[in-house]
């Protein structure tokens, strides 16, 4: 942040302590730099630079990220989820949000402040701004004035600027659904339509919108996180906070607090809110207050962590406990799921077997007394390869009649195929569990199998 010493002497000479929350009014955001800022943009740069560059390389010729909706499959670097893997996704959502608990009993909102798409693009868009439009005085000034040439020049330029990069992220988000190249075939022969148009226009308008004039609104109205925040926080958790004490001093006492009152704190805050009326609903976990206050401090020649991250352990004067029980709970359930889906995602055997029994002829008997029933069969091949498959049968005495066995499946198709089984009748069995087993017979795979339970009915 540019301060300069006569600017700091002129906010604190006017002590002005004006009037901090800005209701539904535009919140004119001041820019400041410092060691928490910098570590926001390494965050941001990283995750937005991950964001648009992962749809443009190719891994064995496919997107490193792809949802491929009408194949029904979800491509994530070498792995490809399957429908019927589905389960997997889920798991990883609800290690995400087990994720983010955690992280919130531990420092707070540090997922608002440092990794949320919304106060990524947020912050983005009002570093555009600032750089057209001024810092934080002149945008207020420029807000006053009258629309003049100057005036509208630049609002315009700014706009320009934010459209263009929400139209590269409307078709960037699109990208991870539809591969690029196709995409923008698709938008150069104007052949982009239907769900796939409804979503460019949507993500393109809403970024437009959301992170250029919606802004903090998103994080105070909509966005449910910031409400059950204290339920995820505990007297331990770290979170931005005034230290009341030795900024208020003790006027009994006659010790002089060493806040100063320059404002610079609400001024610097994309919410607009006031960190020394303590915890707030609205505070993301920014930390812009903590650098600001951090130069006012210094500048003064006192400790620059009058705002800082603190327990309200800490602030009571009690000491903060790193290791506590819901910090191993969250840790545990973390360590299971992740587990648990590496584990799944390792020993699969790349190959699956799908059955439906033909249920229009439930059984027919055979001229020589033996009883025959109808299947469908999917077989999926899962992997990057080809694969060569024996179809057998398990717990059941009786043979299998189909004109593929083996059959060669490429990688990832599914293989739809018709096959009788036949049994000698059972006395006294009506119906009778076995199982049909996919055995994967070339040679890179020999021996992996999958099998699938169904049913034999010799009678009604
Ligand atoms: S807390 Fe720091 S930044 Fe805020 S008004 Fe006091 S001295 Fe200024
Ligand atoms: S109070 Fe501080 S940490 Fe909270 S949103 Fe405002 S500037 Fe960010």
């Amino acid at each position: 942040m540019c301060l300069m010493n006569k600017e700091l002497k002129q906010e604190e000479q006017k002590n002005e302590n004006k009037p901090v929350v800005y209701g539904r009014k535009k919140i004119f955001v001041r820019h400041v730099w410092g060691i928490f800022q910098k570590k926001r943009w390494i965050s941001f740069t990283f995750f937005a630079s991950l964001f648009y560059i992962l749809p443009w390389i190719r891994i064995n010729g496919r997107q490193p990220l792809l949802f491929d909706i009408p194949a029904r499959k979800f491509h994530i670097f070498n792995v490809t989820i399957w429908p019927q893997e589905i389960y997997l996704l889920t798991l990883t959502l609800i290690t995400a949000a087990i994720g983010l608990f955690f992280s919130t009993a531990v420092v707070g909102r540090v997922w608002c402040g440092y990794l949320c798409p919304q106060t990524v693009f947020t912050s983005i868009f009002l570093e555009i701004e600032r750089l057209i439009l001024g810092d934080r005085p002149a945008q207020m000034k420029l807000a006053k004035v009258p629309m003049t040439f100057n005036k509208f020049i630049k609002l315009m330029l700014r706009n320009i600027i934010w459209g263009i990069i929400a139209i590269f992220t409307g078709f960037t988000f699109m990208s991870y659904f539809i591969p690029n190249n196709e995409l923008i075939d698709r938008i150069i022969n104007g052949n982009l339509s239907g769900w796939a148009l409804f979503w460019f226009i949507l993500i393109s308008v809403f970024t437009f919108f959301d992170a250029g004039f919606f802004r903090e609104q998103f994080c105070l109205v909509p966005c449910p996180y910031g409400r059950f925040q204290g339920a995820l926080q505990d007297p331990n958790s770290l979170v931005v906070t005034y230290d009341k004490k030795r900024g208020e001093g003790n006027k009994n006492l006659g010790i002089k607090g060493d806040c100063i009152n320059c404002n610079l704190c609400v001024q610097v805050c994309p919410t607009g809110i006031d960190i020394r009326n303590g915890a707030q609903f609205e505070c993301i976990g920014c930390a812009r207050c903590i650098d600001v206050c951090a130069i006012v401090q210094q500048k003064k020649g006192r400790s620059p962590d009058l705002i800082r991250y603190a327990s309200e352990n800490e602030m009571k004067g009690l000491k903060t406990k790193i290791i506590r029980p819901r910090l191993i709970i969250y840790a545990a359930i973390l360590t299971f799921l992740i587990s648990f889906i590496l584990f799944k995602i390792i020993t699969r055997p790349g190959f699956d077997i799908e059955i439906t029994k033909n249920r229009s002829l439930m059984y027919q008997k055979m001229p020589d007394g033996s009883i025959s029933n109808m299947y469908f069969v999917k077989v999926l091949n899962m992997s990057e390869e080809e694969q060569m498959y024996m179809i057998k049968l398990k717990d059941l005495d009786g043979s299998i009649i189909t004109g593929e066995n083996p059959l060669k499946v490429k990688s990832g198709d599914v293989h739809d195929l018709t096959l009788t089984v036949v049994s000698k009748p059972i006395s006294n069995e009506a119906i009778s569990k076995f199982s049909l087993v996919l055995e994967r017979i070339d040679e890179k795979g020999k021996g992996k199998s999958v099998e699938e339970r169904t049913t034999f009915l010799y009678h009604e």
